[in-house]
């Protein structure tokens, strides 16, 4: 899957693509839908999401430039996956998800397989994680109208927000965002995507 589905579609960092061959996908779908792990494709978890496609987890993980060292924050845990790879990389992996099931099961699995720097907690992402920001990395595994103002305030100077944004599920472009200075952010489009809705309060009024 990794040398098919990442590395000849384009993503190249080297820490992204040995992170990847190290969490095995199928210990973060539901049970009856191991034949598909390995699959480029999103699966479903219950509560009606879905665990990402691959490719699109790795895209979103190099965009961020996360690499050692580097402390990071992930809105939308769902499966645990992501947060995986990204914790065979980062120093440590702050996780928000909103649905309790959803996150207690993530919590339940990322332990039994070991992996003592993510933080999980189940809540609204939206406003993100005020007691361990700055970060250097914030990802957002679901679509909102539009980036969170907590979230880009949580971003250390120089860190980077990937986030899907648009109206629709159908109109979706994963967005850059880079902080450049306290109060100066860069923004550029990454191209389409198609995630579940973003939910909370901290989203923005477009
Ligand atoms: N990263 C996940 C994985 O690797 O399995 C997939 C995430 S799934 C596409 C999106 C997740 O975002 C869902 O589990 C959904 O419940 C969650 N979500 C939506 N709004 C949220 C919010 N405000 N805070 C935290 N999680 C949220």
């Amino acid at each position: 899957m990794v040398d098919i589905d990442l590395a000849r579609r384009g993503i190249k960092d080297r820490n992204v693509l040995d992170a990847a061959r190290n969490v095995a996908r199928e210990a973060f779908v539901d049970p009856g839908f191991e034949e598909f792990a390995y699959e480029d494709g999103p699966l479903p978890i219950g509560d009606g999401q879905t665990i990402s496609q691959p490719y699109i987890v790795a895209l979103m993980i190099e965009a961020a430039g996360v690499k050692p060292g580097d402390k990071v924050l992930e809105v939308g845990t769902g499966s645990g996956y992501a947060a995986a790879v990204m914790a065979r990389i980062a120093r440590r992996v702050y996780t928000i998800e909103r649905h309790a099931a959803l996150g207690h099961s993530a919590r339940e699995r990322l332990e039994r397989l070991g992996f003592d720097n993510i933080e999980l907690r189940v809540g609204d992402g939206t406003k993100g994680w005020l007691e361990a920001a700055p970060f250097d990395a914030v990802i957002v595994a679901a679509g909102a109208p539009g980036p969170p103002q907590m979230l880009m305030d949580q971003l250390d100077v120089g860190g980077l927000l990937i986030i899907p944004v648009g109206p629709e599920v159908s109109s979706q472009r994963l967005m850059k965002i880079t902080r450049i200075s306290g109060t100066k952010f860069e923004e550029e489009d990454l191209g389409g995507v198609m995630f579940v809705p973003l939910i909370g309060e901290g989203l923005p009024s477009v």
